[in-house]
């Protein structure tokens, strides 16, 4: 086993947490009660905002993603409530399968495990709905699982269109701080997020950004809650503080990435990506290989789902290049075990560190026997150099 060098994490999240951001949750735990934490606190819960791209109130959870997505839920719905989803992929699944558990009743508007979300089906689905039994339309932004991103707008002017009054909601627990996502100008009602991925944070926070029709809807719905309630959350944020103890050293860590976010500037953040999604792209074309999202306009610039030759195993690929170059890419999940690996690239991310992963792909298909054809590294350095902006 290789575990020279700096170990290579390009599993599309946790991500690689940057330096100053370790730095910055390197600290004494301070008392949640203190002024001290009053102000990292009224800090964080404003700054956080600008990310979601939001007026409206963020809630923090000291949970994982899941926790959000239940959060979400239970402050917004009723039990016996409808909510519209579509399966992108392993994530949109398991978002159902939770409401499914807490009382709600999925209606699953289509399936598609190589593309985004198909507005249009929602929008039919909407349309039969006469008597609006549908409460809230559930999609998921960028799909961890497939590397298929959702264009969010679609599926509000869907919404629109059929003139139906259903909350949006949008898991972006991947997609937030690397892919576009324009809360209240897209008109989505609860974000639900996370902080292991986009934010560049180790695991452990979760978010629900709240929109006033949300708010208002959390006020009559009554799955039974009390660590997710917004209620007592919001009331206590209003001054920076928390009902219950924070995870105080991960906002200090989300402090400081805030800070970074804001510093290369949210649009630069989100070409970075792109670009290296475009360049992981064309090494997997070079490779002759399938990218698992078939349909261009879903590309995700967050990660790349590659498709395995017919009869060999992902799993043992990616063990070969664990195994030898100390590089972790991301597994298939459900469906497609075995059968496809995930690159990611988010987050703390450069040019050369994305040459590093691809290149440990390329010697790795060589270890493993999978057949491909070779230049896919040089097609990436080739566009990476032509496309550099300095
Ligand atoms: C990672 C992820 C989740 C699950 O979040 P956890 O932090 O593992 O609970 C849900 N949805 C998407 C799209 C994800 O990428």
């Amino acid at each position: 086993m290789n575990r020279t060098g700096r170990h290579f994490l390009q599993i599309p999240g946790p991500s690689p947490v940057p330096e100053a951001v370790l730095a910055a949750t390197a600290r004494q735990v301070i008392d949640h009660r203190s002024p001290e934490f009053g102000e990292l606190g009224t800090r964080v819960l404003s700054k956080i905002r600008k990310i979601f791209k939001t007026e409206h109130d963020v809630v923090i959870y000291p949970a994982s993603g899941t926790g959000a997505w239940e959060a979400a839920l239970s402050n917004t719905l009723s039990p016996g409530d409808k909510i519209m989803t579509y399966e992108t992929g392993h994530f949109a699944s398991l978002w159902a399968k939770l409401a499914r558990k807490i009382g709600l009743v999925p209606v699953i508007a289509g399936e598609n495990w190589r593309a985004g979300v198909d507005a249009n089906a929602i929008e039919a689905e909407l349309r039969k709905d006469t008597q609006r039994e549908i409460k809230a339309v559930c999609v998921v932004h960028n799909e961890t699982s497939t590397g298929s991103t959702t264009v969010i707008k679609e599926v509000r002017e869907a919404i629109d269109a059929a003139g139906h009054p259903a909350l949006l909601m949008v898991d972006s627990i991947s997609g937030l701080a690397s892919a576009d996502l324009r809360m209240d100008e897209w008109g989505v009602d609860v974000v639900v997020a996370g902080s292991q991925k986009g934010l560049m944070l180790p695991p452990g926070l979760s978010f629900n950004a709240v929109g006033p029709k949300a708010l208002a809807a959390s006020k009559s719905s009554d799955i039974r809650r009390s660590y997710w309630d917004w209620g007592e959350m919001l009331a206590m944020n209003k001054t920076g503080y928390f009902p219950y103890t924070p995870a105080t050293n991960l906002l200090f860590g989300l402090d400081t990435a805030i800070d970074m976010l804001l510093a290369e500037g949210l649009e630069n953040v989100f070409a970075r990506h792109r670009r290296m999604g475009e360049a992981t792209r064309r090494a997997v074309q070079s490779w002759g290989l399938e990218n698992l999202c078939a349909s261009p306009r879903h590309f995700s610039p967050v990660l790349t789902t590659v498709m395995m030759p017919e009869g060999h195993s992902a799993d043992a690929f990616r063990r070969k290049v664990l195994e030898n170059f100390n590089m972790s890419l991301g597994s298939g999940l459900s469906k497609v075990a075995d059968r496809v690996f995930r690159i990611g690239h988010l987050g703390e991310i450069n040019e050369l560190t994305l040459v590093g992963t691809l290149a440990g792909c390329e010697m790795g298909f060589e270890l493993a026997g999978v057949p491909h054809q070779k230049g896919g590294v040089d097609m990436a350095m080739r566009y990476l150099a032509e496309t550099s902006a300095a």
